[in-house]
Order: structure tokens, then C-alpha cells, then sequence
């Protein structure tokens, strides 16, 4: 598309948008009286405006059912994740057994690894990238020292190359059939938080497979992001939080994928709790484990009905707009505005003030923009959100900014570039 710096132009993008109106489903923070130009949906998603009614009807059915909501009323508590499980597994590409709502991502990520990093002597160690989620980087180092290894040798970070900013495909792989017999776990991001790089999950499931590794994605920033078929791509497991892109609140419920190759296989260690048993069975209380055949076999405690209301109001927002194909679509015609946007300012500047460090192809990322800010990036980023943009300041000097297909529009994009360019210039 050929792309135009002026705001008519960003305007009639919008009115051709089918998805336009769905920002009005959305409650935006102000500052001033005035609305923000959110663009960090991927750090803490907006609150849909259907919450306070889903929230408020289970809140009725705690006053008036009590104990007996469990059983009783339109969404029985003790089903009620079935219903999430239903709009969630098509955003992940699963099926409905493949994916489940509970705990927070940390844990989930903590409870798969305990099922799935499974290191014997001369085969111990796991692959991932570096400069991980630091959540991630911990939750490893201590699985690994648990297991009595030491991180230092079982631990292999893929960096970018010296000069570059994102990890070529083909370095990770090289890495992968090196370290091959040795490899225990792939345990990769799906989009990386800090450059928005989306990897090549199917090619990294793929040669970890073929070496015989266990393969499993942390999707904190791709779930409800980017297209993924985790079953079709064969993929071990996977979780994710559903804050971010999911809109589902402020430590909002994570989600799991378990590849159903896996529902059936007594072999695998769990940390169990009552309500990953047999469903079925539940109730009988009896002594003995056994793991009900799908992902919900990895629930420990009860389920979280208040937090799941928030994510089942905000997965019917999906829903409604066609889940994520149609998104995505103009995610990736936003995003490139944005590369557009910011081009128009560096050129306007007559040099490069804001360099982009996400990848250029829009196949590569999904809806989050990171820019280094050559010169007084905290004090363009000050001036950014004091005159209503608000993106993420992540040090040492990346500006990150997400234009959401949900709630944003180009004349988001169009104004934020206008912005930077005047505050660039010392005019603000
Ligand atoms: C946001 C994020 C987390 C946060 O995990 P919580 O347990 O929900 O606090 C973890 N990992 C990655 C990759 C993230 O992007």
C-alpha cells in the first residue's frame, strides 16, 4: 500500500477499517479530560465495557446462590471454564481439550516444566532465547538447580548476532541440531517482549522434534497477537497470560495448551491437585491421582471463576470480530503504517532520531513497534505521554508502542508520529 503522512489519509484508512468500531467496545484511560492514544495493549491490555455486566452477574449469583452456584444458575462455577475453553482454543489454534484457563503465567510455565523438562545425564540442558522475559529467565534457572543442575552449563541462550537486534531463524536451528542430543527442552518465546520479534515457532518445533527434545512456547506476547496453530504445529505445550493482548485485567488468568499427544501419557511428572482428577470423579475424594485426559489434568486448585469472568468477557470481543485472522490483518497494515510513520520522521529530522530495532517483515513481528531513541529517549517518551500517547519506556532507551487492531486506528499512528516529530524538533 502506498501510505501517506497526512491525517485525511489516516482517516480514510480508518473509514474502510470493517474493524473500526470496535474501539468503542473498550474503556480508554484519560489524562486532562482527554482520551490517551493507548498503544500498550501490549503490556496491560484496555477494559472492555462488557465486564462490569459479566462480573456483576456472577457477583448476583454469589449473593443469591452461594454454595450452590457451583450446580446451579446460567454458567455453573464448576463449568464454567468450558465456556473459556471454547473461545480460547481457536485464538491458539488447538481444540477446546488442548487449552485451559487457570493460575498465572509463572506458575503455568513452572507446572509445564515440571511435566516436561525431563533431564537425564547427557541429556539436561534447554534452548532458549536470549534475553528472555526475566520471569522466564528465573522460572529456568530454578528448574534447572532443582533438577541439581547448574544453570551456567545447562542453559543455552541464541543471541542476535554482534550489530543486530533480532535472532536470525537459522541460528537458532544451528544451535538446536548442535547442542541435539543434549537438549532436553526448546523453551522459546512466540513474540520476544522487548523487540516484538515473532520466531518461527513451526521451524523451531521442527528441529527440536527431530533431535528428539521436548518443545514448548511461553506466548505472553503473541496469544490474541498473531495466528498460531499450536496442534498443527505440533508443539509440546504452551501458556500464556491473558493481560496483555487478551484484555482480560491486571493479573488477569493464564492460559495452557497441552498437545493432546500428551493426554494419556502416565509417565509424566505432575505437581497434582484435586481439580486436575478426573472430573467425573472428582467428588468421590478418593485416594490416588488420576490426571483427567485433557489440559485440564494440570489444574491444581479450584478454578478461578472471578478472574475467568474477565477474560470471557474480553474472548467474546474476539469472538465477535471473527477471532484473529481478520485482526491480523490489519495489525500488519498498522504496524507498517507505524514503520511508515516513523520513516516520515527521520526524514523530516534529516537523520535517524528513531531507529526501529522490530523486525521489518511484517511476517516477523506482530503488533508491537520498538524504537531505540538515538538521543534524550526517556525525555521524547516524558513528553510522549504527558501529551496523551502512551507507549513503554524500557531501559536502557526502547520506545515500545502497539498499535492494537481492536482499539487502535491509524489516525492513532498518524498523530503519535506527528507528535514525536514536534517533540524531536523541541517545539514541545
Ligand atoms: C508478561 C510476561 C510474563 C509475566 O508473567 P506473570 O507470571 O503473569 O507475571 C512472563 N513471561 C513473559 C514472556 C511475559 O511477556
Amino acid at each position: 500500500m502506498n501510505f501517506e503522512n497526512n491525517l485525511a489519509f489516516a482517516q480514510s484508512l480508518d473509514q474502510a477499517d470493517p474493524l473500526s468500531s470496535f474501539r468503542h467496545d473498550f474503556l480508554f484511560p484519560q489524562q486532562n479530560g482527554k482520551p490517551f492514544i493507548y498503544l500498550c495493549g501490549n503490556s496491560l491490555g484496555l477494559q472492555p465495557k462488557a465486564v462490569r455486566k459479566v462480573v456483576d452477574e456472577q457477583l448476583n449469583n454469589w449473593h443469591n446462590l452461594a454454595v450452590e452456584g457451583w450446580f446451579e444458575g446460567d454458567n455453573p462455577w464448576m463449568f464454567y471454564h468450558k465456556e473459556l475453553k471454547k473461545l480460547m482454543a481457536p485464538l491458539v489454534g488447538a481444540s477446546a481439550k488442548e487449552v485451559c484457563p487457570m493460575n498465572t503465567l509463572t506458575v503455568n510455565l513452572h507446572l509445564l516444566m515440571v511435566s516436561f523438562y525431563k533431564p537425564v545425564k547427557g541429556r539436561f540442558k534447554i534452548i532458549m532465547e536470549a534475553g528472555a522475559f526475566p520471569s522466564d529467565q528465573y522460572a529456568v534457572e530454578s528448574q534447572v538447580r532443582f533438577h541439581g543442575y547448574d544453570p551456567k552449563e545447562a542453559i543455552i541462550e541464541v543471541a542476535p548476532r554482534v550489530g543486530e537486534y533480532t535472532l536470525r531463524t537459522e541460528d537458532i536451528l544451528t544451535q538446536i541440531n548442535e547442542h541435539g542430543d543434549e537438549v532436553a527442552l526448546v523453551l522459546f518465546g512466540g513474540v520476544n517482549y522487548f523487540t516484538g520479534q515473532w520466531f518461527d515457532m513451526e521451524a523451531i518445533t521442527k528441529a527440536g522434534h527431530a533431535k528428539g527434545a521436548i518443545v514448548g512456547f511461553d506466548l505472553a506476547h503473541a496469544a490474541g497477537n498473531v495466528p498460531l496453530k499450536l496442534h498443527d504445529w505440533d508443539i509440546d505445550f504452551a501458556c500464556w497470560c491473558s493481560y496483555k493482548y487478551q484484555n482480560s485485567g491486571p493479573g488477569g488468568i493464564s492460559g495452557i495448551f497441552v498437545h493432546e499427544k500428551h493426554f494419556t501419557d502416565t509417565t509424566l511428572n505432575r505437581f497434582a491437585g484435586w481439580w486436575g482428577y478426573q472430573e467425573a470423579q472428582r467428588f468421590k475424594m478418593e485416594k490416588g491421582f488420576l490426571p483427567e485426559a485433557s489440559a485440564d489434568g494440570w489444574q491444581v486448585s479450584c478454578t478461578q471463576v472471578m478472574p475467568m469472568t474477565l477474560y470471557f468477557a474480553s474472548l467474546q470481543i474476539f469472538e465477535k470480530a471473527g477471532f484473529i485472522e481478520p485482526l491480523r490483518v490489519k495489525s500488519k497494515t498498522l504496524t507498517s503504517y507505524l514503520f511508515y510513520i516513523i520513516d516520515q520522521v527521520n526524514m523530516v529530522l534529516g537523520f535517524e532520531q528513531f531507529e526501529i530495532i522490530t523486525p521489518l517483515s511484517e511476517n516477523d513481528r506482530g503488533a508491537q513497534v520498538s524504537i531505540i531513541a538515538k538521543q534524550n529517549g526517556k525525555e521524547i517518551f516524558e513528553k510522549l505521554t504527558a501529551n496523551n500517547v502512551l507507549g513503554d519506556w524500557r531501559e536502557p532507551n526502547v520506545i515500545r508502542l502497539s498499535p492494537v487492531p481492536l482499539y487502535n486506528s491509524f489516525e492513532d499512528v498518524f498523530r503519535t508520529g506527528e507528535l514525536l516529530l514536534q517533540i524531536a524538533k523541541g517545539i514541545i
